[in-house]
């Protein structure tokens, strides 16, 4: 596994003191942040101690289905993906010759070269070494960024996206959500193939590298969830998946309706292919659409099973009035009040959007530990209404942040994300109802805390996975920065376009907003090909 060494940024630490340290230096070892230096505040761990890196098992061959699809288009980027991945982790044969000289190019070149499918960044990388920190040597590390002048911080967690929908961009405006979803974006997903939604996970997992995102809780569509998952393991993204579960309610169209057993069976058996995999990068999560669309047995059993497994459950809740009272003629009583009977509620249930809920959910989720998705763009555009964020968070219920999908927002961008949530409470209630600080922690830490993974990412601390982004703030729109707060220029002047570089688990996935991992222009290609078919197939045109 690479050493990387991030050089002289201001780190935005988001750690328990929420330390921001100017001009500090982080050391990646693997996976994860072996040391951040900065005068003052030395790590105790060693540089480069051997409790770190983790073992990368290669490029995963989902079990039996490449041979039946042999040939095909994506089979080959996945292919391309992967063994550029494997390239980027398998750095260390490389690394010879980077004591002599004045930067280890050499090295670092041949380092980078692995990543790049044109091998056009070796030498702006090599060209980047200066002088190293005390107790850290040329032969200890593959690549040095130079942060110097730029914001680092640890990457976004989008706590709910859906990747099957991005193809879908700009085929639902100016609708509400049960409109939305029986109109257009139902007979869409049902239309949906293999490869439709492969190009769509991968179209949306470009845009979530480009914009800082490293994390995401994704949920799929009924069908064809197995390829969102190639893309996401070929793409070097963190996420926590499931296929979507929906077996009940007259709307549901024939085309996503499924069988209680089938929508069991096959969740189960995409939890044991894909669950932990690539050292716990990828995780499976139950992806139940919503109460109204979901039979109560349906639900029981997504519970026990989630339990049994240790794994999340990811739905949607109170969302719209008319879901909620769909909710209430069927069930005769409160969304979250149903969630609650059937014994779904806890910490590892997952919930976007919760902006109808009365004082006993909010008390509810508060006292189960359940984890909130605000999603501020899609409320707005949907015209679901403003969740009660600052009273929540003040009531000590959890509260992440996502994008939702492409066709409810039109993009996947935590920034956007960001300005929007402090924006609409101020509105609501003045000014300092949900301040810089806040938003960002909940983009972040409160993202990770949503995944369960509080403890591996979210922060830039010692021992946590190496997530991170680089942000270059330099630009009309960022400028001047005398006085002005790191984190309010993140929130709110910071575009998705200024981030740099971004890094998963400590593979650089974009290094000077090029992405590495895969092709950016097949991806688009591909993807623009397979809508066509999907917006014919679905009598949607
Ligand atoms: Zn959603």
């Amino acid at each position: 596994m690479a050493k990387i060494l991030i050089r002289g940024g201001t780190v935005v630490t988001m750690n328990r003191k929420r330390e921001v340290l100017e001009g500090a230096d982080v050391l990646i070892d693997g996976r994860r942040i072996a040391q951040v230096i900065w005068p003052g505040s030395l790590s105790p761990r060693g540089p480069w101690s051997k409790d770190f890196g983790g073992t990368r098992k290669g490029p995963a061959s989902p079990g039996g289905r490449r041979d039946e699809d042999e040939g095909s288009r994506f089979r080959s980027s996945r292919e391309r993906c992967c063994s550029s991945l494997t390239s980027l982790s398998g750095a260390e044969g490389a690394r010879t010759g980077a004591d002599s000289g004045t930067g280890g190019e050499g090295d670092i070149g041949a380092y980078s070269a692995g990543m790049d499918h044109n091998g056009s960044c070796g030498a702006a990388l090599g060209a980047e070494v200066h002088e190293l920190p005390v107790g850290v040597h040329r032969h200890d590390v593959d690549m040095v960024i130079d942060a110097a002048g730029k914001v680092v911080l640890p990457g976004f967690v989008q706590a709910h996206v859906h990747l099957c929908q991005t193809l879908f961009r700009g085929q639902a405006d100016d609708l509400e959500l049960l409109d939305w979803l029986k109109k257009r974006i139902w007979p869409l997903e049902g239309a949906h193939d293999e490869e439709s939604v492969y190009w769509s996970a991968m179209l949306g997992i470009a845009e979530l590298i480009r914009g800082g995102t490293t994390s995401i809780i994704d949920m799929e569509t009924v069908h064809h969830t197995e390829s969102a998952f190639w893309a996401i393991d070929s793409s070097g993204i963190r996420a926590a998946s499931g296929k979507v579960m929906m077996d009940y309610g007259p709307d549901v169209p024939a085309t996503l309706m499924e069988s209680t057993e089938d929508s069991l069976r096959e969740s189960e058996a995409l939890l044991e292919r894909w669950h932990m995999h690539d050292d716990g990068r990828i995780r499976y999560a139950f992806a139940p659409r919503f109460v109204v669309s979901c039979s109560d047995r349906l639900l029981a059993r997504v519970r026990d099973m989630a339990r049994a497994a240790g794994v999340l459950v990811h739905t949607h809740a109170s969302e719209n009035r008319g879901e909620i009272e769909l909710v209430q003629q069927d069930r005769g009583m409160r969304n979250v009040v149903c969630l609650h009977e059937l014994g779904l509620i806890g910490p590892n249930l997952v919930l976007a959007h919760c902006i109808w809920l009365d004082d006993e959910e909010m008390a509810i989720l508060r006292d189960s530990g359940t984890k909130v998705v605000h999603c501020p763009s899609s409320n707005l555009k949907l015209a679901s209404g403003i969740a009660k964020v600052p009273e929540m968070l003040e009531m000590g219920v959890f509260v992440s942040m996502g994008a939702d999908g492409a066709p409810c927002n039109n993009n996947l961008d935590m920034f956007q994300e960001m300005r929007h949530a402090a924006l609409i409470q101020k509105v609501r209630l003045g000014p300092t109802a949900l301040p810089a600080p806040t938003v960002l922690e909940m983009a972040t830490i409160g993202g990770a805390r949503a995944m369960g993974l509080e403890d591996e990412i979210g922060s830039i601390e010692p021992g946590k996975r190496a997530d991170i982004v680089i942000l270059d703030l330099d630009a009309p729109h960022a400028v001047p920065a005398e006085g002005v707060d790191v984190v309010s220029r993140v929130v709110y002047e910071a575009t998705a376009s200024d981030v740099e570089t971004t890094i998963v688990d400590g593979r650089v996935l974009m290094y000077r907003r090029k992405l590495l991992a895969f092709d950016e222009n097949e991806v688009i290609r591909e993807a623009t090909r397979a809508l066509r078919r999907v917006l014919e197939r679905s009598g949607c045109l």
